[in-house]
């Protein structure tokens, strides 16, 4: 295991929720084993870590319930052993190179619902409680073998199979036990006869489907924790407004997601606030958009909404198609747009209150329910759920009846930009049938980018373009695929439209020439280095010569634009880092989007509208902020700098 991901693991055990669940009522406890409703005991579900779960609801369980037929040989009529149709059903995320849950069947787990980017289909693979009631029931694909023990990889021949059922196709799973009982397993099929054991344990009890249950009585028997929950939010807004009501703009930020409106209904509640931002990305799904003007009417909100139209689209031929660790859009069609919205809005200092919950992510459960804006100037930010799970949020939802969006109730359970590289395969496959209008006409932009690069289809298919470097479990997918990762990877250096850079290094110096942008000038050059306070910078004129670190470095516009960087013996986190301030200047011109960022970063008023790229020096602090924030900086140049040190390893 790497060591970054050791911090991970032990802030998730630390948020992780406690899940119990009431035998009597059949549903699940949050953080409680007692149930409000019956005052039964639960016992804890032994589901995956942060076990931020949800309620599958009947898009899913139709799903659920359609692959244990089709995956596992179930006939229809034993399906409810597996997957029944009238209960409560839980859906837990679990780490998989695409779309992954375990499914959480009277407080155990019964399966593993995913998405399968090999064979290109929704899978469900049983196991635990799951296998128990295939091998029990003698329903669907099983095997009962005659070995005294079972060993992972192990392939058992069709004479130690004793009994069984066995699928007709390779790969399809299988549900194991011993002849004595106490192993069961899950296993493929291989060639012939054969099974392959993919996955042991020591048997688990098999109890027959569990009586009927409700959202409603599970409302009931979490009754206790939802009202507290309640109650703490309440008093934390409370709190901020008898300390910040008159000195600060209070809003709501509403995505027309499920989190941010509870977050919404309890700031109205207790505030009784009626300003909310909605961020409007112009690559919302159309239920989004009907559903912040439901609730906009429901409760009689002024909604200020940012409006970029189609900007996503007129650069995305500029920048190509953004990436996990290439998020151009998020800095120019989410973040600029909203700060320039609410500085114009809401003068002065401000309070967003926000649906974010701490289980959603690393970064967000390592912030505090208070916190202030890491970008936007002036600006608190205030999370009243912050403790709150998922499980929490649909409770509450269905308990005040509050109007959500639709397209959770068709199988997407994130709200937000419906082609965004954080999406897995599995949730575009969704979205390909609810809104196939849409994909198509972003498939149409990634073939156009695909062949104007000479990238192999697969690129496009695999959904490639979701990484510049791809993850190791992304490349052990890949190889299953037969796809050579070299193919896309490697020639994949810098995705925005610029012409490649000449590197030259000889001796200790790099020399690295650039096509000159058209309005680049050693003034503008001189402006915006000096952004960077810890740049030094010993000459302007014609040229402009700077120090960092043990590096000297010149830069000379004249008919190309020429760096000359001296001291370079080899490559260094330093040399990184200054390439990437001397490359900048030749890129803004070219790359600015326009979205004024640096504009409405810039407190002093050194960066103004009307001469975009220009600092005012008299007015500068050198606080940076302008130009790390740009997108040019922060994606282009950090691309070519990549160019740079793979023509200087001479990788390419
Ligand atoms: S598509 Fe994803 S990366 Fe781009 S703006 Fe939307 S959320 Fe950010
Ligand atoms: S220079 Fe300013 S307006 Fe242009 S892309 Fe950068 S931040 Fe946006
Ligand atoms: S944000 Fe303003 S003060 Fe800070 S470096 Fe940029 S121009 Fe200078
Ligand atoms: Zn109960």
């Amino acid at each position: 295991m790497s060591r970054e991901k050791l911090p991970h693991i032990a802030l998730l055990s630390k948020v992780a929720v406690d899940l119990f669940w009431c035998p009597n009522c059949n549903v699940p406890l949050i953080s409680i084993d007692k149930c409000s409703r019956c005052g039964e005991r639960g016992f804890p579900v032994k589901a995956t870590p942060p076990r931020d779960v949800r309620p599958a609801f009947e898009f899913d369980v139709q799903q659920l319930r359609g692959l244990a037929s089709t995956e596992l040989g179930i006939p229809g009529k034993y399906v409810d052993k597996l997957i029944p149709s009238n209960q409560i059903i839980l859906l837990n995320k679990v780490p998989y190179p695409d779309v992954a849950d375990e499914v959480i069947v009277g407080g155990k787990v019964v399966a593993h619902r995913f998405f399968d980017p090999v064979l290109w289909r929704w899978r469900l693979k049983p196991v635990y409680h799951g296998v128990a009631a295939m091998v029990r029931e003698k329903v669907g694909y099983y095997a009962i073998v005659n070995l005294p023990k079972l060993t992972r990889g192990y392939e058992v021949h069709r004479d130690k199979i004793v009994e069984c059922e066995l699928p007709p196709y390779r790969g399809s799973f299988v549900a194991v036990e011993t002849s004595d009982g106490r192993y069961q397993a899950v296993a493929i099929k291989t060639r012939g006869q054969r099974i392959k054991i993919v996955k042991v344990w020591p048997s688990k009890d098999y109890s027959s489907p569990g009586k009927c249950s409700s959202i409603d009585v599970a409302i009931e028997a979490n009754y206790s924790r939802l009202r507290r929950l309640e109650s703490r939010s309440c008093i934390f807004l409370q709190t901020l407004k008898d300390k910040m009501w008159g000195d600060r703009h209070f809003f709501i930020s509403f995505s027309g997601g499920k989190d941010s409106l509870v977050a919404l209904h309890l700031a109205v509640k207790v505030l009784d606030l009626r300003d909310v931002v909605f961020n409007d990305t112009g690559l919302e799904l159309p239920e989004t958009l009907s559903n912040v003007d439901e609730v906009a009417k429901a409760y009689g909100l002024r909604v200020y909404r940012t409006e970029i139209g189609d900007k996503f689209w007129n650069l995305v031929s500029r920048y190509g198609p953004p990436a996990r660790d290439y998020r151009w859009c998020c800095e120019v069609c989410k973040l600029a747009p909203l700060v320039d919205l609410i500085k114009r809005v809401f003068p002065g200092k401000r309070l967003s209150i926000i649906g974010q919950r701490k289980l959603e992510s690393f970064k967000r459960a390592s912030r505090s329910r208070l916190s202030r804006s890491s970008v936007i100037p002036k600006t608190l930010v205030a999370a009243p759920i912050h403790d709150w799970c998922a499980l929490d949020v649909w409770l509450y939802i269905f308990r005040e009846k509050l109007n959500v969006n639709k397209v959770y109730f068709h199988g997407i359970d994130r709200v937000g930009c419906w082609m965004c590289p954080a999406c897995e395969l599995g949730e575009y496959e969704i979205l390909k049938e609810l809104h196939p209008e849409l994909w198509s006409r972003w498939e149409e932009v990634l073939c156009r980018f695909a062949t104007s690069r000479g990238y192999p289809e697969e690129w496009v298919k695999y959904g490639l373009w979701r990484w510049r470097s791809y993850p190791g479990d992304i490349r052990r997918v890949l190889q299953l695929c037969d796809f050579d990762v070299s193919r896309a990877s490697e020639v994949d250096v810098v995705r925005a439209m610029v012409e490649s850079p000449r590197v030259m290094h000889s001796g200790e110096v790099l020399r690295i020439e650039l096509a000159r942008s058209s309005n680049v000038s050693s003034e503008l050059v001189y402006e915006l280095l000096y952004t960077f306070k810890d740049l030094e910078i010993l000459y302007r004129g014609d040229k402009v010569v700077v120090r960092y670190g043990n590096y000297s470095a010149c830069i000379e516009v004249s008919s190309c634009y020429l760096i000359e960087i001296r001291g370079v013996r080899d490559w260094s986190s330093d040399l990184e880092i200054l390439l990437k301030y001397l490359l900048y200047p030749n890129l803004v011109p070219q790359l600015c989007t326009g979205c004024s960022l640096c504009v409405n970063l810039c407190e002093t008023g050194a960066r103004t509208v009307d001469t975009l790229h220009r600092v005012v020096l008299e007015r500068c602090s050198r606080c940076g902020s302008c130009s790390r924030v740009c997108p040019v900086f922060r994606y282009v140049t950090s691309d070519l700098v990549r160019f740079v040190k793979l023509k200087v390893l001479g990788i390419v």
